[in-house]
C-alpha cells in the first residue's frame, strides 16, 4: 500500500468522536479538548506514517485502539492541574525546584479570605483615603527586626535590584571579590549591578578582603557598600572578610551607606536549635546596615516575598522608584507574609507551626519513630522490595547552610524486579509524584520533608509501582 492510500485510511475527527469510548469521554471532559486532543491524535499519527520506510508499508496498520487510548489519557491529562502538590522525599528542605518553603497550615484562612473577598489592600479603614499595601507588614517588620523602616517586593532579588537602582544608578558600589556570587537562576551579583544602573568596583581578593581594601576604593563617586551573604558556598581557611559592624563605622566616617543582602532573612538564631549560627536580620540591622534584603521563602519560611529593611530616608526614595511598581507584591503573598509574620511573634509558635522551621529542627528520634511507622507500613504489604532503615544527613537547601549535615533517617528500597533508577523514575511519576533520592545503588526516602498524611501515599504507590 502507497503512504498516500495509508493516510486516506485515517479516521477523522467526527469518526473518532463518534467511537463509543470517545462519547463516553465526553460526558466528563469538555469536547473542545477532546477535540483537540483527538486534531493531536491524528497529526501524531500522520507524521508517524510519513517517517515509516517503505520495506513495511505492506504490513503497516492503523492501531484504532491506540489512538483512542492516547485521546483519553491526554484529555485526562490535559484537565489535570500541570502544577500539582508532590511528595519531597529527598529531605532537602528548601527545595527550590519543588517550591522552597511550605506554607503553614495555621494560616490557611488567612489567605483564602483575602483571596477570595475584597480586602483592605491598598484603603486607610480610619479614613476611606487610599492607603498603601506595603503598610500592612510594615509594623510587624519593623518590631521583629528593629529596622526603623520596611518595603516588600516580589523577591529577594527584586529587592536588591531596587535597591541598588534607587540609592546607586551610575554610581559605583564596592564590593568584596569574594561575595560576587551567583545564586542560581542566573542571579549573580555583577549582573543584577549592571542591571540596575550601578557600578561594581570589586575589592580584595577571593578569599580576603581587608578593611583598607574598602577605604582604598572610596571615590567622589562611591554610593554604597554592598556585603553579600555567600549563601551557597563557604570559603574556608586563609580567609578574611570585615564584618558589617567594622564597614558601619567605615561608612559613618565617609558617609557612604552599608547595604547587606542576607539572602536568608533568618529571624530566630538558630543557634538554639542546633543549627550552625546564621546570622540574623536583626543582627545586621543592630549593627547598623542601613539597608538590608532577604528572602520570604527561604529560611523565614514564608511566601516568595523579598523583604527590605532599613532607613527610612532610603526606603521613602525606593517606594518612589518606577521598579517598586513593577515589582510589587501580590495581595495573596501578603496576607501569606504577614500571617507567617504572626507566628514569629511567639517562637516557640513559630517554631511549631512554620514547616520549614519545623523540618529543620525536628529531631533525629522524633524523625526514627516516624521512619518506623512508614517501615512497618511499607513492610505489611509484603512486596517485593528490600525495605531497611539507614542513618544519613537531610541538607537545607535553598542556598541556605550549604555546610549543614542535618543528621537524618531514611528508608532505603530496591527491588529484585526493577532496576533502582526505575523504581526511581515510577515513583516520579506516579499520579502524586514522589521525588527521591538515588544513593549507593538504593532508592533513599527521607522522613524529614514527608508529612505524615502522605505515608499513605507513598504505601499505595510502591503497591502499585511493584505490581
Ligand atoms: C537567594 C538569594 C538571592 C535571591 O533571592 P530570591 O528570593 O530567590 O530572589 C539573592 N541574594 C542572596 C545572597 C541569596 O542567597
Amino acid at each position: 500500500m502507497s503512504k498516500g492510500k495509508i493516510l486516506s485510511t485515517l479516521p477523522s475527527v467526527d469518526e473518532l468522536l463518534n467511537h463509543k469510548e470517545i462519547l463516553t469521554l465526553v460526558q466528563e471532559v469538555p469536547r473542545r479538548v477532546v477535540v483537540n486532543e483527538i486534531r493531536r491524535s491524528i497529526e501524531n499519527y500522520r507524521k508517524k506514517i510519513l517517517q515509516i520506510d517503505e520495506t513495511s508499508l505492506n504490513t503497516f496498520k492503523i492501531d484504532i485502539e491506540e489512538i483512542i487510548y492516547n485521546i483519553i489519557s491526554n484529555s485526562h491529562k490535559f484537565m489535570r492541574m500541570n502544577l500539582r502538590e508532590v511528595i519531597n522525599g529527598t529531605g532537602t528542605v528548601l527545595h527550590t525546584n519543588l517550591g522552597r518553603s511550605l506554607l503553614s497550615n495555621t494560616i490557611k484562612d488567612e489567605i483564602w479570605d483575602i483571596a477570595s473577598g475584597y480586602s483592605t489592600l491598598e484603603i486607610d479603614v480610619s479614613t476611606g483615603k487610599r492607603g498603601s499595601r506595603y503598610s500592612h507588614v510594615t509594623e510587624i517588620i519593623k518590631f521583629l527586626t528593629g529596622a526603623e523602616d520596611a518595603l516588600v517586593v516580589n523577591n529577594n532579588a527584586a529587592a536588591v535590584m531596587l535597591v541598588l537602582s534607587t540609592m546607586a544608578k551610575n554610581k559605583e558600589v564596592i564590593v568584596s571579590r569574594g561575595e560576587l556570587v551567583e545564586i542560581g537562576g542566573s542571579f549573580r551579583v555583577p549582573d543584577v549591578m549592571e542591571q540596575s544602573g550601578a557600578k561594581l568596583v570589586d575589592i580584595g581578593t577571593t578569599n580576603k578582603t581587608h578593611l583598607w581594601d574598602y577605604e582604598n576604593a572610596i571615590g567622589e563617586n562611591t554610593a554604597a557598600f554592598l556585603k553579600v551573604h555567600t549563601s551557597n558556598y563557604k570559603i574556608l581557611g586563609f580567609t578574611d572578610s570585615v564584618s558589617v559592624k567594622d564597614l558601619v563605622d567605615l561608612g559613618k566616617k565617609n558617609n557612604v551607606p552599608v547595604i547587606e543582602d542576607l539572602g536568608s532573612g533568618v529571624l530566630v538564631d538558630l543557634q538554639k536549635y542546633g543549627l550552625t549560627h546564621e546570622p540574623t536580620v536583626q543582627e545586621s540591622v543592630a549593627a547598623g546596615a542601613d539597608i538590608v534584603t532577604f528572602s520570604g521563602d527561604k529560611l523565614l519560611g514564608g511566601p516568595q516575598a523579598g523583604i527590605i529593611v532599613g532607613k527610612k530616608c532610603f526606603i521613602d526614595k525606593m517606594k518612589k522608584n518606577p521598579l517598586t511598581r513593577a515589582f510589587r507584591i501580590d495581595k495573596l503573598t501578603m496576607a501569606a507574609l504577614e500571617a507567617t509574620l504572626k507566628l514569629y511573634l511567639d517562637e516557640e509558635n513559630a517554631i511549631k507551626n512554620i514547616p520549614t522551621l519545623r523540618m529543620l529542627t525536628e529531631s533525629l528520634d522524633s524523625i526514627k519513630k516516624r521512619t518506623n511507622v512508614l517501615y512497618e507500613m511499607i513492610s505489611s504489604k509484603g512486596l517485593d522490595l528490600e525495605v531497611n532503615i539507614s542513618s544519613d544527613y537531610s541538607e537545607v537547601g535553598g542556598g541556605s547552610l550549604p555546610l549543614e549535615k542535618l543528621p537524618t533517617c531514611t528508608l532505603t528500597l530496591k527491588s529484585k524486579s526493577i532496576s533502582v533508577s526505575q523504581l526511581e523514575n515510577k515513583l516520579r511519576k506516579y499520579s502524586r509524584p514522589i521525588f527521591t533520592r538515588v544513593q549507593d545503588d538504593r532508592v533513599i526516602i527521607d522522613l524529614r520533608t514527608i508529612k505524615q498524611e502522605q505515608y499513605e501515599i507513598i504505601v499505595q504507590a510502591l503497591v502499585e509501582v511493584m505490581k
